[in-house]
């Protein structure tokens, strides 16, 4: 078996940033700094897509085994330790980039930081890189961690090489499979320790590219009903029936379903449904997950699912106790940053369709910790497709994760990624703009 783990560990790699030089960028990159091209409703610099793709096609054979060195040792979340070392290994030998490891408390976070020595924004791409259990790398997330690499290695290198000001930060976020990594650094002040002004990430897909993927919100809990034990039999209105309040519950959630609003959702199982039949149940509980479109509509959802729980404590007497699982906020994505990412995949050879479209077909049931980075700071979330008769959490998505063809498709994204992050470290309009958006967004959910 080829062992990537020790190329990684003992090899230097080449510095790429040199070969790059090589490469005939094509004749707008002298004018690339003052020269914009206009398509479709924004801008981007011709020279900086020019250099960002053919740096990133310059680094591609050495990002595919790392990500085949992530899919191949599938890890859970927050115990990613050979994703971890394989990506932060591989950063320290890239010049001008600092990599702490572990950072923030967390055994397999890391922050790798590239200071272009001018003031400038700061923009920033997440990696991911946790596997799902029994069926792997099923949610394609070592594509994520190279396309993510690739975008924030190419942007540094661009800063270089055009002057650009400003700095980026790559932000190694471990346990999106229902840990919350992100949240976790959120809470730490990773990003805001920083000074981020924006964030980037991307998700493989086997449906059509997206620049303006939307994600679900969600809440998870546990529900649990105290009551009291009696013979079933011989004196039964001694007891108080736990399991009754928890089907109570549970009849009242499917009538509430009928009542809700597209994209709720209402999931639950019941884990714990008494012990004997001649026994009154004296303790019931389960675990149940809402969803919806956004953070405001699901707390409202949330109080009539509470409703629902109340309902079944008090027909049945049984005392109701809910503890708060995670929970996930949906993911908004920045539509100033989804022009911007539009117009470089799209002059990559991509086709996404205009904003009002993309938005529509961004739109996803699933959910992701991504979501609360949204609410920090202007996200976004580029859905790129892989050739996959299976959607993400299916076995056969991981063998489609591990292609060629997606690990080209990674990189496309990757170049995107990059051309966005550069756009808005050259034009203080456009991160203004993006800023503005932000906070109407905010406004938004209070009202
Ligand atoms: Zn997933
Ligand atoms: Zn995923």
């Amino acid at each position: 078996m080829h062992s990537f783990h020790q190329d990684i560990v003992d090899d230097d790699y080449v510095d790429v940033s040199r070969d790059v030089e090589l490469v005939r960028p094509g004749p707008d990159t002298k004018t690339a700094t003052t020269t914009c091209k206009q398509l479709g409703s924004t801008a981007v610099h011709d020279g900086h897509l020019i250099y960002v793709s053919s740096y990133i096609d310059s680094i591609s054979a050495i990002l595919r085994p790392i990500s085949l060195k992530i899919h191949d040792n599938p890890e859970l979340k927050f115990e990613e330790f050979i994703a971890h070392d394989t990506l932060t290994k591989f950063l320290k030998t890239r010049q001008g980039w600092k990599v702490t490891p572990s950072a923030y408390g967390m055994a397999t976070a890391f922050v790798a930081e590239f200071d272009s020595g001018r003031k400038g924004p700061v923009i920033s791409y997440n990696v991911e890189y946790d596997a799902l259990t029994e069926i792997g790398h099923s949610c394609g997330h070592n594509l994520i961690a190279i396309c993510s690499v690739a975008a924030a290695l190419a942007a540094a290198s661009t800063m270089t090489k055009f002057s650009v000001p400003g700095k980026v930060i790559l932000f190694g976020t471990p346990g999106e499979e229902g840990g919350g990594g992100k949240i976790k650094l959120l809470d730490a002040g990773a990003y805001s320790e920083h000074a981020v002004d924006i964030n980037l990430i991307s998700h493989p897909g086997n449906v059509p590219d997206s620049a303006l993927v939307r994600t679900n919100a969600y809440a998870s809990f546990r529900v649990e009903y105290f009551g009291r034990e009696a013979h079933a039999a011989a004196s039964p209105w001694e007891g108080i029936n736990a399991l009754d309040g928890l089907i109570t519950a549970y009849n009242a959630l499917s009538v509430l379903r009928q009542q809700t609003m597209p994209g709720d959702i209402i999931q639950g199982h019941i884990t714990d449904g008494g012990s004997t039949p001649n026994i009154i149940h004296a303790y019931a509980a389960g675990v149940f997950v809402v969803r919806a479109t956004n953070k405001k509509r699901l707390k409202m959802l949330r109080e009539k699912v509470g409703n629902c729980f109340e309902a079944g404590a008090q027909a049945s007497g049984a005392e109701l106790k809910i503890t708060p699982g995670m929970a996930y906020d949906d993911h908004v994505p920045n539509k100033i940053l989804g022009g911007v990412c539009r117009t470089a995949f799209n002059a990559l050879g991509g086709e996404i369709p205009t904003a009002d479209l993309d938005l529509i077909w961004g739109a996803s049931q699933a959910s992701t910790d991504q979501g609360n980075i949204s609410y920090a700071m202007p996200s976004l979330s580029l859905g790129f497709k892989i050739e996959s008769e299976v959607g993400p959490h299916n076995p056969g998505f991981a063998k489609a994760a591990r292609t060629r063809a997606a690990h080209d498709a990674a990189l496309k994204a990757g170049k995107a990624l990059a051309v966005t992050g550069l756009e808005i470290l050259s034009s203080r309009d456009l991160l203004k703009a993006a800023r503005e958006e932000f906070e109407d967004m905010l406004k938004g959910q209070d009202e």
